[in-house]
């Protein structure tokens, strides 16, 4: 059976590989809808052109409204607010959501939590597979060398990215304290100036860099007396998220309401 996609923010950086993505994907994925802001002077364009590749039929519309009745799973890499009214929209209609989108505040992650409740939902910070296998190494790490360590998490984007540090380096801090049994709120120091004092094993520093065109880098290092261990990732095209997002909605089609992350799609989460 055909899965009918949509990609919001159609004509962002994500948006223009995912339409690319779905041409490539092994299921039988179809894009049917491919929506930007009202105000886009791209709207009427075909989607397809827009991403660089031939002409797909799909022009570029205004709102999801304008198509919801035609797409089963919505992937959406836009911005904060662009995604919570998705979220609202999206759980009235039953329809499906990938959610690439970073930066939110507690609050509309719990909001996220509650509308899964209604449709199937899969967030990920990292849509990359490379990324996702670099979670269950972080999360083995953390277990072995445990309290003997100091843990600092390193990341570098482009300039253009709007919040940090990245969903990633935060997941990944998750991953770690979760793994600890530290709450990563009460431990997480974001970035040192001046006089801060000797270091406190119980902390997970985060350093950030924006610079260039990296496409995105994290290093997670654990460093005791005498040696150190560092998980690295270094994503070097935006196609490695696009096909892991686009891998989500195929498996995404055949699951219950719920909130998946791509741990569930690899089948990293199975008990057995
Ligand atoms: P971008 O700015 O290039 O693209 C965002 C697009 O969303 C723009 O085209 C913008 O016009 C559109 N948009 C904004 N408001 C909208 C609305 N109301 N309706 C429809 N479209 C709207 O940004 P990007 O680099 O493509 O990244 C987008 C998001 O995805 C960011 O939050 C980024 O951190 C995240 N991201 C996540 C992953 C992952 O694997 N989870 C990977 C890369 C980027």
């Amino acid at each position: 059976m055909t899965t009918r996609i949509g990609i919001t923010g159609a004509a962002g950086r994500m948006g223009r590989i995912l339409t690319g993505a779905i041409g490539l994907a092994v299921d039988q994925l179809q894009l049917t809808g491919a929506i930007e802001r009202p105000e886009s002077s791209l709207l009427g364009v075909d989607s397809g052109e827009l991403a660089g590749q031939g002409k797909n039929g799909v022009p570029v519309v205004g709102s999801l409204e304008q198509v919801i009745d035609e797409i089963d799973v919505l992937i959406d890499f836009t911005v904060p607010g662009a995604t919570m009214a998705n979220v609202a929209l999206c759980a009235e209609h039953g329809v499906a959501m990938v959610i690439g989108t970073t930066g939110f505040t507690p609050q509309q992650q719990g909001a996220i939590e509650q509308a899964a409740g209604k449709m199937p939902v899969c967030k990920a910070t990292n849509f990359s597979t490379g990324v996702n296998v670099c979670f269950q190494l972080l999360d083995m790490a953390a277990r072995v060398l445990g309290d003997d360590v100091d843990i600092e998490i390193y990341e570098a984007h482009h300039r253009h990215k709007i919040d940090a540090p990245s969903g990633t380096a935060l997941s990944m801090g998750e991953v770690v304290a979760n793994a600890l049994g530290r709450d990563l709120q009460k431990v997480a120091v974001y970035g040192r100036e001046g006089q801060t004092g000797a270091r406190e094993r119980e902390t997970i520093g985060f350093a950030t860099v924006r610079a260039g065109d990296i496409v995105g880098d994290h290093t997670v290092t654990f460093a005791a007396e005498g040696e150190r261990v560092e998980i690295t990732h270094k994503a070097s095209s935006r196609m490695s998220f696009a096909r892991g997002a686009v891998r989500a909605a195929g498996w995404l089609a055949g699951q219950d309401a719920g909130l998946y992350d791509m741990r569930d799609v690899l089948g990293f989460n199975k008990a057995d």
